[in-house]
């Protein structure tokens, strides 16, 4: 491609809004524009990379299998009704009317469309397992759309889609496509980790999130250095401590604690540290309310409480509702005397000597409250994951935190749509079963996005191979016709030879053109000019190492090539 025919809008700002690396070094690369709050043009450049990142995740999937079909964007309301997701699903659904006054909606996502073609096509087991994709554009009205394609409202995603028999089948599904993201991100040349997460509002038990590893990421990591478990902080596991012993115990008191209804305020009041602190925490849900039990000093992890009691929906409780529950405001609640209501405690509220707790009661607070003596709950792991707590899947060592940008998702979804909308199969018996299902996806735009995040430096994109929008950026410094002729040639030599060449024929200056190349980031630069043209010789430059090669004219294609060939094949070469 000749740059003087190519649209290159590069520039030296960023608009204001962008603020990590990746949406200011799109913006400024010329590789996406802005049409509205997380709506997106993307320009040549840009689409080159989705591109890259599509075909990747094409031949991956295609290698195991999957077979790509297109859903529509625009989804009628039926079939939301019919999963129940129409009510459920909440304003990041985009809901339409058509000229009849007919519901429809943008999909943020695809069961329901596949699981209708699934309970149509898929008769018999013997036409199992099926593994159904597509890369197409979805919308979520984003509460926060932000940092360019990494968090649009429209946006690209790769949706995967298994059916099989029984869970087993499932199960060897899910585990194909863990094999195939895993090919896929080591593909892409980014430095990425599967780690395991909740199931969020989609449903189903078994679910790893792919995280590209960034500083900038929005997602929260654990991982043990011990046993290698890894998940997202929403899920991952805490050790508890050893429960305490009851031999210290002294009796229980009542203190009289006006208007001092925070945990600061009640610790520096009674001198106590709120680590002897109970926290009680009144959740509704669309069953019945439950109080929460975590130590003074601690927070609770929400999405642990909610795929502990099984519910979809769970909220902090009204102040009437905390009434009816306790007796007495948010403030002044804890767990002794409460009856006909669940109550959940932490590990380390059990693991509590003695404690300090609300006393139902306005204004009055507890002492000497002795978990196991003055109450009892159902002991549980509802902590939020911090640097150096212990694994809770080995027991051992420690967990580390780090940040990740999430790629990828996959799930295994069990029958929750087929049973909803009667997507059933026969099996050997010639007996009707619900479906197995399993989804998958990739934000193709993310993972771009995720790519740049990690391949950057103060001047501009350092590319890895894999997903540059060209391989080579070939620099004709001046122009004078035999500067021109010779760059010709040799841009036609490396595009003879399969290499993905952006010639940069404008007549600029050549340092207009290397602060360009800089900026949008080719992994490898030839620049030649006056000088070269005299000496034969060509400079190279590996833009990620910023090395330089004086190359032969002669050689300039199979030195290119030996080293751009293989590296095509990302982490996996
Ligand atoms: P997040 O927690 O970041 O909102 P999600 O859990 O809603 O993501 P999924 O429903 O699992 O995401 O969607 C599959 C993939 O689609 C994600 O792993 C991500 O790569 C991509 N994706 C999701 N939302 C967006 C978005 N608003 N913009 C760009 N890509 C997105
Ligand atoms: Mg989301």
């Amino acid at each position: 491609m000749r740059a003087s025919r190519f649209l290159l809008p590069t520039a030296k700002e960023a608009p204001a809004d962008a603020t990590v690396a990746s949406h200011v070094l799109m913006m400024r690369a010329g590789m996406i524009r802005r049409v509205a709050a997380g709506i997106y043009t993307i320009l040549p450049l840009g689409l080159r990379v989705l591109r890259k990142v599509e075909h990747i995740v094409r031949e991956e999937l295609d290698r195991v299998g999957c077979l790509e079909v297109t859903m529509p964007m625009v989804i009628p309301a039926e079939l939301w009704e019919e999963s129940g997701r129409w009510e459920f699903y909440g304003p990041e659904l985009l809901r339409v009317k058509d000229r009849k006054g007919g519901d429809f909606c943008l999909g943020p996502t695809h069961e329901e469309v596949i699981t209708t073609l699934a309970a149509s096509e898929i008769k018999s087991y013997r036409q199992l397992p099926l593994n159904l994709y597509q890369v197409q554009t979805k919308f979520r009205d984003e509460i926060r759309p932000r940092f360019g394609l990494m968090r649009g409202r429209e946006f690209v995603m790769k949706d995967a889609y298994s059916f099989d028999l029984d869970p087993d089948g499932a199960r060897e599904s899910y585990w194909q496509m863990h094999e195939a993201y895993s090919r896929i991100f080591a593909r892409c040349g980014v430095t990425f980790a599967p780690v395991e997460a909740d199931t969020g509002n989609i449903g189903g038990s078994l679910s790893h999130e792919f995280q590209v590893i960034a500083d900038t990421g929005e997602d929260a990591l654990a991982t043990c250095t011990n046993c290698g478990y890894a998940a997202n902080v929403e899920k991952a596991q805490v050790a508890g401590p050893p429960l305490a012993g009851l031999t210290s115990a002294g009796a229980r008191q009542t203190v009289s604690t006006p208007n001092v209804g925070t945990i600061a305020d009640v610790s520096a009041l009674m001198g106590v540290d709120p680590k002897q602190f109970i926290k009680a925490l009144v959740f509704e849900t669309e069953e019945e309310p439950v109080m929460a039990l975590m130590r003074g000093d601690r927070d609770l992890n929400e999405p642990k409480l909610r795929v502990l009691l099984g519910v979809d929906d769970l909220r902090p409780a009204t102040p009437e509702t905390i009434l009816r529950v306790a007796g007495a405001p948010a403030g002044f609640i804890g767990p002794v005397g409460i009856e006909g209501t669940r109550i959940i405690a932490d590990h380390e509220v059990l693991a509590l000597s003695e404690a300090v707790c609300g006393a139902n009661a306005v204004d009055e607070h507890l002492k000497g409250v002795v978990p196991g003596r003055d109450f009892t709950a159902e002991a549980a792991d509802l902590r939020i994951a911090e640097e150096g707590d212990a694994c809770g899947r080995c027991g051992d060592s420690t967990l580390s935190l780090r940040r990740g940008i999430e790629v990828g998702h996959i799930f295994y979804l069990g029958t929750k749509y087929s049973e909803a909308m009667k997507a059933t199969v026969l099996d050997t018996n010639g007996k009707a079963t619900p479906l197995e299902m399993g989804c998958y996806g990739i934000g193709i735009g993310r993972t771009a996005a995720a790519c740049i995040e990690q391949n950057h430096d103060e001047n501009g994109i350092c590319w890895p191979v894999p997903l540059a929008p060209f391989e080579v950026h070939l620099l004709a410094l001046g122009k004078q016709d035999e500067v021109l002729d010779a760059c010709t040639a040799l841009y036609d030599q490396l595009q003879d030879a399969g290499l993905d060449v952006l010639f940069d024929d404008r007549p600029e200056r050549p340092g207009f053109k290397f602060k360009d190349a800089e900026l949008v980031g080719m992994p490898w630069r030839v620049a030649l000019g006056k000088r070269g043209l005299e000496s034969g010789m060509v400079e190279v430059m590996e833009r990620a190492s910023g090395e330089r090669f004086d190359v032969a004219s002669d050689e300039l294609v199979s030195f290119l090539s030996e080293r751009i060939v293989p590296a095509r094949r990302g982490d996996l070469a």
